[in-house]
Parts: C-alpha cells; structure tokens; sequence
C-alpha cells in the first residue's frame, strides 16, 4: 500500500514538552532550553491583536496572507509576487521538495545541519548528499564541487543550526559566481535576525543576479511565535509561482496572520530579544570558560558546547533537575549539548545545573 520512499523515514522526534517532564519528574519548576525560542515569549502587540482577532476564525484566512505579505514587502523592499508563506518555514521546506525534486535526483546538505533538509527530499525519493562541516562551518567549495548534473537543490542553512556558525559574504558571492543555474539554492536564514558579524550576506541582493535563489524566514525564532506556525520565502516571482503550485490554499491561520502582522510592527520587543541575547551569550561564554569548557561561537541565541561527557548522560542529568537541553549526539556530535540562551535567571539555573552535573 506504502509508497516505497516513505518507508526509510523516521517520524520526527521533538524535545519532550515542559508540561509532560514536569509530570514525570513531579516538579513545577521545569525550564526549557532545548528548541531555541524566545525566553521572552511573543511580542504583546501580537498577543493583542490575536485575543481581537479571535472573534473572527469563523472565517477563512486570506489564502495569500495579503495584509501581512503587503506589509513584509514594504519593510524587505522586494515585491509582492516575490513573497509567499507557509505554516512555519518547515512547511516551505517541504513545498520545495515538492517543486523540485524528482525520484532520484541528488540534493546537497551539511552534515550536521537542520534535518528538515532531508525530510523534504526523502518524500520526493530523492537522494540526499552530505558534505561535512570543516570547523563547524558550511564548507562551500566542497558543497560546489559535490554538485552534478543530477543536482536539483543546494540548502545553506545560514546560520547553521546546530553550529550557530555563518558563511560570509565573500564565500557566498563565489558560491553563487560558481552554482550550475538549473540548480536552486535555498538559504534557510531562520536565525537572521541575531546575526551580528559583519560580513554577514544579504541575500535578498543575489535575487537581483540569479534566478535560483530562494531565502526562508521565520517568525517562531526571533519573534517568539513558534507555536503558530508561520514562516515565508522570498525569491523570485516564478519561482514563487511554482511553490504557490503545490501549497494547500489555505495554508498559514488567521491567528498567525494577525500575530505576524502585529509582530513586525513591534521594533520594541525585537531589540529587547536582541539585546537579551548578546548579555546572556556574553555570560555564559564567561561561565562556559570558568568550567573549562569550549564552545562554538555562535550568531544565534543557541550554543553548541562540548561536556567532554557522554552527552546522553548529561541530557538526562540535567532533565531531572529540571533544565530542558538539546543531546547534540543527535548530530553526530558524542560529548556536546547544544543550549539556548535564555533569561538571566535561566541562563543561570542552566550554568548552576551544569556545574552540579559535571562535578
Ligand atoms: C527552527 C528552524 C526552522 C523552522 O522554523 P519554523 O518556521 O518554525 O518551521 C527552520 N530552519 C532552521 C534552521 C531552524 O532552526
């Protein structure tokens, strides 16, 4: 009955939910710095604007997310028709897959990168090809030279999740001088918005030289409206037009649409998350080097650190005290845990459970 493809997935495995370790574990006091939200939860413009819009999901939302999408294209200087959204950018990833991916055909990624990438491909019986980090960092040249004529994706997670770590704009701008343009690159920029380095690439600018390029965004990180659902690409207009093909008609809910809308407005609470995040990387850097313990500097409001320990015991030591971290085993990495960088007090519950679990 099973269409053979579907038989090597695995079902995703999330981090298990505060509420259910807190049953477990028969405490209240249980913190999560696994999924890289944001410890200040949503902005409450958008929490206003969704008890407002409660009243109305009676009706269907816009399909194309018109108000938002008008609103998106102003504040990104591009046009309309070179937008379209998804039910968090997850679901875009699937629709590329859908777009471009025939049986067979070869789709290049990091190893380790986010897994949705190989999701995405293995539903269309495509082939994914890994191409190892080189010091945690995509390795673009050998991406590049992994690319064949079967080659039909490229995904760039920029920056990297689980890394934390970015390409710059000179690797990029010979990335794209180089990349066949009957293959589609994809920057999956999720975590854009914590980016500080300077030579950080804009890649909207590529969409003025190439035709196959598309840039996932999201408002789950950032803008702390994970459990909405809500992500865009921007590319160009035909490309576009074919993602808008395969996406079901009324993808993103009204909720979201609101929340999002209300979400760009509020500069407000998008400085506040930045700055929480720069303190709470500065200290526990600090405290990462007071326990002698190397880290992978990050652009993101997640670190990637190593416990010189068998990570899978440290995951579960931490849990039963209560603190939620990433296993980073999971990507292929035995003695690190990746952490996201909460509030001050739970940066510090994080630092104070660490200690106590690797005494
Ligand atoms: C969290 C994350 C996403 C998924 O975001 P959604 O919009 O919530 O689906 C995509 N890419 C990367 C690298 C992420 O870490």
């Amino acid at each position: 009955m099973i269409r053979e493809d579907i038989l090597d997935i695995k079902p995703y495995v999330p981090g298990k939910p505060i509420e259910e370790v807190k049953r477990e574990l028969g405490i209240d006091d249980v913190i999560k710095l696994a999924s890289n939200e944001n410890p200040l939860g949503p902005s409450k413009k958008a929490v206003e604007a969704m008890k407002e819009a409660a009243s109305g999901v009676h009706i269907y939302p816009h399909g194309d997310c018109y108000v938002l999408k008008e609103a998106l294209s102003d504040r990104l200087g591009v046009s309309e028709e070179e937008l379209m959204f998804g039910n968090g950018s997850d679901d875009i990833l699937k629709f590329i897959g859908e777009a471009f991916v025939n049986t067979g055909e070869e789709v290049i990624v990091a190893e380790p990168s986010f897994s949705e990438y190989e999701f995405a491909t293995n539903i269309m019986g495509g082939d994914v090809v890994k191409v190892p980090l080189k010091d945690y960092t995509h390795n673009l040249s050998a991406m590049l030279e992994t690319i064949t004529d079967q080659t039909k994706l490229v995904f760039i997670c920029n920056p990297n999740n689980p890394t934390g770590t970015t390409v710059t704009k000179q690797e990029v701008d010979s990335f794209m001088a180089e990349v066949p343009d009957d293959v589609v690159v994809v920057f999956d920029e999720a975590y854009k918005e914590y980016v500080t380095s300077d030579d950080y690439p804009e890649t909207i600018n590529y969409l003025t030289d190439y035709d196959n390029v598309i840039i996932l965004r999201t408002f789950s990180k950032i803008y702390g409206l994970a459990g909405l659902r809500i992500g865009y690409a921007i590319s160009n207009k035909e490309l576009i037009g074919y993602l808008n093909r395969v996406r079901p008609p009324f993808e993103v809910n009204s909720m979201a649409q609101t929340a999002a809308y209300a979400a760009l407005q509020d500069q407000d609470h998008l400085n506040k998350s930045k700055e929480i995040n720069t303190e709470g990387k500065k200290y526990l850097y600090q405290e990462f080097e007071r326990l002698g313990l190397e880290y992978v500097p990050t652009e993101t409001n997640f670190i990637l650190v190593d416990v010189k320990k068998d990570a899978s015991e440290v995951f579960a030591d931490m849990q039963k005290q209560g603190v939620i971290i990433r296993n980073a085993q999971a990507f292929g990495y035995e003695t690190m845990i990746r952490v996201t960088i909460g509030t001050d007090e739970q940066n510090q519950r994080l630092i104070n459970t660490l200690e106590q679990v690797l005494a």
